[in-house]
């Protein structure tokens, strides 16, 4: 693949019901690039920076209005970077735009119905079957599913995401090697065999991600999440590997951070996603220039994660998500700036190939042992690395009989033997250093003292065999040698294997020891567990969410009664109901199967009896013609290879349905986990609105410190992640039943958790009180024309948009 610039798509996000449409038109041309052109109203113009043009046009590769379905824009856009990783090249796909210009909508998908599905679970989908149709090669997948938040990379495939906040968890951090290869330290590489499995790890990275946001932190607007799917393919037999990445990136919203009402912590956030975002910008505007030797990657972790991507070996693509509402209108201009900068960048994707040590060393001995072979078969004798005794007496007879003989046309002949010719020459050798080396007269004399010639050839004998046991030495160090060098290039092949694939698990033991002292035992994953739970992946983050039963009744209504008007539990609804269509019609295709199974087997069944029939004929009346054809028979096969047809359509169709009830399953599950979390929201709000409001309801004394608890309990949970919260059973609390409560200002240091996960007070009087206030509290704000929906919806906004 040659040099290629980064192709850069427009989408145009729908408008919402009361937005304000902007003024923009797409000229889309089938052959060349798109344009866009934005105009900005006179009014607007002259409150923007320092700019008062009114028209603005931009170029795209395609541009994506607001009509554009998931799946025309995966086919054009992810479809292409999919296929060249499936080929050995590495891809990305990155969405960049304002919060609420559907970059999650167009990576991930709407959480909602099927056919919002993203690009990621549409590649996972794609790949995994383009897989199945390659029998030529071996393949293997990983997925690894990392967010930068802050400049800080955690791992959200992380099984203890669940059980410890953010900034406990171990850090990822970048690690380069001699050839400023990129590690990432902590990041695990999870094994996908089949798409349901990475599909579970997809929706296990996002609810951790959800798990981890609060109020105070937004990380679905301010963190980057990269999804990547590695993928090594090897042919059976060949030492040569493929290796491709490709990774598919959720950038934080690119908007300027609103300089009012931000302090302290958002701040520092504001800063750092501001930091990210500039620093990437810089790699983009020093990528776009020429002849710019240096390109600042390292300034930030996301350029550092993407270097490759930007301006390297990579196939890059970029989606520009725009909110065209009036009110968007300059973040918009900036957007499709940015777009047409990245539009600049060069990439030079090259195929991923790698030898494999341990394989070609394998291969070679293959090679050596069938040359060995081959060689016994023509000489017909099987040779060894040494020259036999007898062998060694035949050539030092020859040698001799050449070098007496003066016929000047007489040959040394020794077969087309190596190791003989090598002998011979050795011999030689040493028979000149000799004849130099000795005294010409002893060599004269040779033959009338007999004595000293027995002497010296004993000498000689010496001689040649140091000389002999000297070149072994040498030959046993060079093959030392040389067995050094070969083995350090396995270990540092795997080291970097390892790197790679294992890097994560470095710090693994410390961290469960930190939680086994912290935790009750039960929180824990041991590192099986840690490894097996990509089957079970998409149970685990709602287990301990159950509250069912450690609710106490007052809580548990206003659940209900939350649920009831919940926005979400419409589309659960219907969701459920599209279930169980879709169950009913999964049984019912399957029963047919069965049928059409069935019937297939009958009328083999009936060929067969014909069969036995006709031949029975055959015998009894030999007149027949034997070779005719059955009418009859041919007639049933026919029927035969219909059912099959309806069998193949109708499992083919079975098969989409799985699919698609394991994706509504999930979806169903993780609006579940939203309505909890929406409710805990709204709960603990009511509790402090409850307490600000109503101080003359804190009147008896038992109620006093079930308030008290109540509130302190609220707290806790709204500046830590709600779901630390939800997990312990008061059985299982190792302190004791009010540890939350007496222990609460010192949580953040002992992260001791809470004796249950809703009874706030403990006290199911109390609860009951806290239910009949918000009772009232909804029948004044009805009577004042406010719904209930409205309070509930704005505390949604701070919650997690999927
Ligand atoms: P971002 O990730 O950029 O902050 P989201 O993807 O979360 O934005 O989108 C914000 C809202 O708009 C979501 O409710 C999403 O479902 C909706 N949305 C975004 N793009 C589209 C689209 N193309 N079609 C329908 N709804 C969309
Ligand atoms: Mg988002």
């Amino acid at each position: 693949m040659g040099k290629e610039t980064i192709r850069v798509y427009a989408r145009v996000k729908p408008l919402g019901r009361r937005q304000q449409a902007g003024i923009y038109s797409v000229d889309d041309d089938e052959k060349s690039l798109s344009s866009l052109e934005i105009i900005v109203p006179r009014d607007l113009a002259d409150g923007f920076v320092n700019n008062k043009r009114e028209s603005y046009k931009f170029k795209f590769q395609k541009i994506f209005d607001q009509e554009a379905k998931q799946d025309v824009v995966f086919d054009s856009i992810a479809k292409p970077v999919a296929e060249c990783v499936l080929a050995g090249y590495n891809g990305t796909i990155f969405a960049y735009g304002q919060t609420g210009s559907g970059k999650t909508f167009t990576i991930t998908g709407g959480a909602e119905h099927y056919n919002d599905r993203g690009i990621i679970p549409r590649t996972l989908s794609y790949i995994f079957d383009q897989l199945q149709k390659d029998s030529s090669k071996v393949y293997t997948t990983h997925v690894s599913y990392l967010e930068i938040y802050n400049e800080c990379g955690y791992d959200l495939l992380d099984p203890r995401h669940e059980a410890s906040r953010l900034e406990d968890l171990p850090k990822v951090t970048i690690m380069e090697d001699p050839d400023q290869n990129i590690h990432l330290k902590n990041l695990s590489l999870q094994q996908a065999t089949n798409e349901e499995e990475a599909l579970n790890l997809l929706f296990f990275g996002d609810t951790n991600r959800m798990i981890a946001e609060t109020p105070m932190n937004q990380a679905s607007t301010r963190s980057h999440c990269i999804f990547t799917i590695h993928i090594s393919s090897k042919e059976p037999g060949s030492a040569t590997i493929r290796r491709s990445k490709l990774h598919l990136v959720d950038l934080a919203g690119s908007e300027r951070v609103a300089k009012t009402g931000v302090g302290g912590h958002l701040l520092t956030e504001a800063k750092y996603i501001n930091l990210s975002l500039h620093y990437l910008e810089q790699v983009i505007i020093a990528l776009a220039e020429k002849n710019r030797s240096h390109i600042p990657y390292r300034n930030s972790m996301m350029t550092s994660v993407l270097r490759d991507s930007l301006g390297g070996n990579c196939m890059t693509t970029m989606i520009a998500t725009l909110s065209i509402d009036k009110r968007n209108i300059d973040e918009s201009i900036s957007t499709c700036r940015f777009a047409q900068r990245v539009a600049l960048i060069k990439n030079e994707a090259v195929l991923n190939e790698e030898i494999d040590p341990r394989l070609m060393i394998i291969q070679l001995k293959k090679e050596i042992q069938e040359l060995k072979d081959e060689l016994a078969l023509v000489t017909g004798k099987q040779r060894t690395s040494e020259l036999s005794q007898e062998e060694l007496l035949q050539l030092d007879e020859l040698i001799e009989t050449f070098l007496k003989d003066n016929d000047p046309d007489s040959t040394l002949d020794v077969d087309a033997d190596m190791r003989k010719i090598k002998y011979c020459f050795i011999h030689m050798k040493q028979l000149m250093n000799h004849s130099k080396n000795s005294d010409q007269k002893l060599f004269s004399s040779h033959i009338s003292e007999e004595k000293d010639a027995n002497k010296e050839a004993g000498e000689e004998e010496l001689e040649k065999m140091k000389k002999l046991l000297q070149q072994r030495d040498n030959e046993i160090n060079i093959l030392v040698n040389m067995l050094k060098q070969e083995k350090k290039k396995a270990q540092d092949a795997l080291f970097q294997l390892n790197a790679a694939s294992a890097g994560s698990t470095v710090l693994e033991p410390s961290i469960s020891v930190n939680l086994e002292e912290n935790r009750s035992p039960s929180r824990c994953f041991s590192p099986k567990e840690a490894k097996d739970f990509s089957s079970s992946v998409h149970r685990l983050p709602f287990l301990p969410r159950k509250t069912g039963g450690k609710m106490s009744l007052g809580c548990q209504e206003a659940f209900e009664i939350f649920k009831r008007d919940h926005a979400d539990s419409l589309t659960m609804e219907d969701n459920k109901q599209l279930l169980k269509q879709r169950f009913a019609e999964a049984k019912c295709l399957g029963e047919k199967l069965n049928e059409v199974r069935n019937k297939i087997n009958c009328l083999k069944g009936e060929i067969t009896q014909r069969q036995i029939r006709r031949a029975a004929l055959a015998v009894s009346s030999p007149s027949e013609e034997l070779n005719m054809l059955d009418p009859v028979e041919e007639k049933l096969r026919t029927q035969i290879e219909e059912e099959k047809k309806s069998y193949k359509t109708m499992f083919n169709r079975l098969k989409g349905l799985k699919v698609e009830i394991e994706h509504l399953q999930l979806l169903m599950e993780k609006t579940k986990m939203k309505l909890q979390k929406d409710f805990e929201v709204w709960w603990s709000e009511e509790a402090i609105n409850l307490q600000q409001e109503k101080p003359e309801m804190v009147s008896s004394p038992n109620t006093t410190t079930g308030y008290a608890q109540f509130i302190k309990s609220s707290q806790h949970l709204s500046t830590n992640s709600f779901s630390e919260s939800t997990r312990v059973s008061p059985d299982e609390d190792p302190v004791g039943k009010n540890s939350s409560i007496t222990s609460s200002n010192t949580t953040s240091n002992t992260r001791t958790p809470p004796s249950s996960s809703i009874p706030l007070t403990g006290d199911s009087r109390a609860d009951a009180d806290i239910l009949a206030f918000i009772k009232a509290r909804q029948n004044i704000l009805q009577k004042k024309g406010k719904s209930c929906q409205k309070i509930r919806s704005q505390t949604k906004i701070s919650s997690t948009a999927f």
